[in-house]
């Protein structure tokens, strides 16, 4: 133990859940609901199956270390180069890249109260410093984070929605915090819920990188294009801090099946409709439970929404998980008087909302 780094020694282990099949052998019960872990609930897309099986037959090759296709694709539909893009085996891939590639020991790091797990994760990883700042209504404080950097900070992670509160900032707001921080500090701005987000509210956040040479924007295939377990994400940057992570990178940390899926489910834009769709609609669902039991919910941009359920929060996960639903728990982002329930299918927010009515 003494001869791991100081900051690995701090992390605590990330609490993953048992396998579905596993939990319905333990409990005795079987059609177990996962409201857990933000995924979408459409499966895959029909084009992303058949581009995995066209794949199959090139898995004995190593992938395509440089991702032309999907890069290609990227860059045409956001409008840079591909040489600003940096792809990634999941956003966290490109995350802990990010720390790796700018943070040493020496360095703060800046990030919200109720922020997702892995900002303190890749920072903690490095011995850096991770410095939390208090949350108003949930969600950032851009002042106060504005306020708390210094002359050691050297990254600040910003996720817009938030996971896992939802919370939303305006692209007016996010557009004067980042043009307040000096250009010593890296803002990374998660975007990964950013699909969800109705098209007029969102940031032209990539349009932005031209003004500041300091940003970089980091979006996932995991959500909206529905791909969490094939593991797609990339970051958007200046070409000059593009050249710095591919140089840090692993050459192979895409694999060609993710890449594969990735090129394809861009073309699909019906899937990514419908994605949108079923959220929205499950979120009225969501929401419209809440309101006539007058929970307590904090508003989402995301597809979850975090519920107050009090101090019995703990034992009424316990008691849904019995029911044969699972949701999260936020106890460790400092949320122990809520859960986390992301949308799912209608008949799954049912089940939910039906086990809830009996518990409540
Ligand atoms: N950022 C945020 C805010 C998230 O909630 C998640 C997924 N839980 C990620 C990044 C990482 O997603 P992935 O690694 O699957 O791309």
């Amino acid at each position: 133990l003494e001869l791991a780094n100081p900051g690995v020694r701090k992390l605590k282990p990330y609490q993953a859940g048992k396998p579905i099949t596993e939990l319905e052998r333990e409990l005795g019960i079987s059609g177990i609901v996962k409201l857990a872990s933000n995924e979408n609930p459409l499966g895959l897309s029909d084009k992303v199956k058949a581009a995995l099986r066209d794949e199959l037959d090139d898995l004995a090759r190593y992938p395509d270390a440089n991702g032309y296709y999907l890069k290609t694709k990227l860059a045409d539909r956001l409008r840079v180069q591909a040489s600003q893009i940096t792809l990634g085996n999941g956003s966290n891939d490109v995350l802990e890249i990010l720390a790796r590639t700018f943070v040493g020991a020496e360095h703060e790091v800046i990030f919200s109260q109720h922020a997702f797990v892995v900002y303190p994760l890749v920072t903690q990883a490095i011995g850096a410093t991770p410095v939390a700042v208090p949350a108003v209504d949930y969600g950032h404080d851009l002042d106060a984070m504005a306020a708390a950097i210094t002359e050691r900070t050297r990254m600040v992670f910003i996720a817009n929605p938030n996971n896992p509160t939802g919370t939303f900032l305006t692209a007016e707001d996010l557009h004067a915090f980042v043009a307040k921080v000096p250009e010593h500090v890296i803002v990374v701005l998660d975007e990964a819920y950013n699909e969800y987000v109705p098209e007029k509210l969102r940031a032209d956040s990539v349009g932005w990188l031209a003004e500041f040479p300091n940003l970089v924007v980091s979006r996932t295939f995991s959500k909206a294009y529905g791909l969490a377990g094939l593991r797609a994400g990339y970051a958007v940057s200046s070409e000059e801090i593009a050249d710095l992570l591919n140089r840090i990178r692993q050459p192979f940390n895409m694999n060609s099946l993710s890449l594969a899926a990735a090129t394809a489910v861009l073309d699909d834009q019906d899937y990514l409709q419908q994605s949108v769709a079923v959220n929205d609609a499950g979120m009225d669902q969501l929401i419209a439970f809440c309101e006539q039991q007058k929970l307590n919910y904090i508003p989402s941009r995301g597809n979850f929404l975090t519920i107050e359920f009090g101090p019995k929060s703990g034992e009424i996960y316990e008691q849904l998980l019995h029911k044969g639903v699972i949701v999260r728990p936020v106890a460790g982002y400092e949320l122990p008087n809520h859960l986390r329930v992301s949308i799912g299918l209608p008949h799954e927010n049912d089940a939910f909302i039906k086990a809830m009515k009996e518990l409540l």
